[in-house]
């Protein structure tokens, strides 16, 4: 038998949940993300001389043949599988199915479920035989470098000694600096751009894509593991953001960007900067990014639409602010309420993200949600189904707050698997669809949505063609088949 090859490297993305169900999940053919992290890696261990394949199987959920294929073609020593809390069962499922195949392989998990936990995840099975802890671009690449020596002075990996016990080397102190990384390999994600959408009427004009251009938050909200990126906000500068843009722009056409960043204005000058890049020398493309109220001002956010920004979103998660404040910090629902009105009257939609069934929330709690985002001159929102994971600060006392079944494959925001002291799963489940059909019986939402036919073209497309499952879901909450 052929050795393995120590040059190559296969990455994967895991769908998460059984194939047959993919065709049916409305909730992925309405918003299809690049697998940025594993783009990165690919692109890091690229430049030192790795040749790395990404499979994705969220965009191409029928994985198994192509991983097959792969393995058998390239015969990769490493196999790096990124995975959440959600997908985590199918990950090792395609690790076993990996291991058959080339059985001399290293499977090595990576993510934010398995930042979290950490030695938890290799005593999960055999056949995972490394956990990167935090980023995984230097991991990766000193994993690959060593050539099967020991990984003990690996930062940020937890692994197996060769009596079977576990070893945690803990966090890496050299946190990346984030402009000295190669932009992400978009051109290893097959189909890319086209592949990949992001959500229906979030963007005004297609090819589109995600983008990071910051990693970390210094907030600490109780609902959100940081364990990958952890506290410190690291972030490319406005000159390698706006050099990143008009790459995407002029190698992939891409005409609209999605900034995935937790907090895109954090850094307040650097947005400036971007912006008057953005202006001076202009790209023909706009941009969305997520901010939280304390980091806007209206002088901003006129600088940012001059720039091409489109839509903001802006974490809500409660129109409760007893609730809220015992989840977050510098909890103010007026001033977030008159954030919303000045960047609506700046000419940028907003989005609300929200989130029902936090520990405290009760039927009263939600009505006030209601309330309050029905005051408020939102375009759009998301209301997500609050869930513990591995990692927040909640999950470690959750089980005094209420009733909550670990049941990984299902957490994924549409299920709720914590029902908080005080509430039913049933009447959860009934306000939730009450929330989302008030949102779309009111005129000036419809009206909204009526507008996006000339805003966004693309987006009125894409509904047409899948109208009957975007239907059916609205009445069900059902993501796809009986679950
Ligand atoms: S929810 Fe947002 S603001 Fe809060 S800790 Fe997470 S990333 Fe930071």
């Amino acid at each position: 038998m052929n050795a393995l090859n120590d040059k190559n490297i296969l990455l994967l993305h895991p769908l998460g949940y059984k194939v047959e169900d993919a065709a049916q999940d409305i909730s992925r053919k309405a918003n299809i993300m690049p697998p940025l992290g594993l783009a990165s890696i690919a692109a890091y261990l690229e430049r030192e001389g790795f040749h790395c394949d990404i499979l994705d199987g969220y965009a191409y959920p029928d994985v198994d043949q192509p991983l097959k294929q792969l393995l058998r073609q390239q015969r990769p020593a490493l196999l790096g599988v990124s995975c959440t809390t959600a997908s985590f069962h199918d990950s090792v499922r395609l690790a076993q199915l990996a291991k058959a195949e080339l059985p001399e392989i290293e499977v090595v998990f990576g993510g934010s479920h398995v930042s979290a936990l950490k030695e938890k995840i290799l005593e999960f099975s055999p056949v995972i035989d490394y956990a990167v802890t935090g980023e995984g671009e230097q991991v990766m690449l000193e994993l690959a470098q060593r050539g099967g020596g020991d990984p003990a002075q690996i930062g940020g990996l937890v692994w197996r000694a060769a009596d079977g016990s576990l070893v945690n080397n803990g966090y890496r102190s050299d946190a990346l600096v984030l402009d000295d990384l190669p932009f992400p390999a978009y051109e290893k994600l097959a189909g890319y751009p086209a592949a990949y959408k992001l959500p229906i009427f979030n963007y005004p004009t297609a090819p589109n894509s995600s983008c990071i251009s910051s990693r970390g938050c210094p907030y600490s909200c109780s609902y959100c593991d940081r364990s990958v990126f952890r506290s410190s906000f690291r972030f490319n500068s406005a000159e390698y953001l706006y050099q990143h843009l008009k790459y995407l722009q002029q190698r992939f056409s891409i005409r609209h960007i999605n900034f995935y960043d937790d907090q895109f204005t954090f850094h307040r000058d650097r947005v400036e900067e971007f912006c008057q890049m953005m202006i001076n020398q202009p790209l023909g493309m706009t941009f969305n990014c997520a901010v939280r109220a304390e980091h806007v001002d209206r002088e901003l956010m006129q600088l940012m639409k001059a720039a091409g920004c489109w839509m903001v979103s802006l974490g809500i998660e409660s129109g409760d602010e007893l609730l809220l404040s015992q989840h977050r910090q510098n909890v103010n629902l007026d001033r977030l309420g008159d954030t919303i009105r000045m960047i609506n009257s700046c000419g940028i939609r907003t989005k609300g993200l929200l989130m029902m069934g936090l520990p405290g929330e009760n039927e009263e709690s939600i009505r006030r949600s209601m309330d309050y985002v029905f005051s408020l001159p939102l375009d759009d929102f998301n209301l997500a189904k609050f869930t513990p994971f591995p990692g927040s600060p909640i999950y470690d006392n959750i089980h005094e707050l209420g009733t909550f079944d670990e049941d990984w494959p299902k957490m994924d925001c549409m299920h709720f698997q914590f029902v908080p002291h005080g509430m039913e799963k049933e009447r959860l489940e009934k306000l939730f669809i009450e929330f989302y059909k008030s949102h779309f019986r009111r005129h000036r939402v419809l009206f909204g949505y009526l507008t996006m036919l000339w805003k966004s073209p693309d987006s009125w497309l894409r509904f047409a063609g899948s109208a009957g499952q975007f239907v059916r879901f609205a009445l069900s909450n059902k993501r796809y088949g009986s679950s």
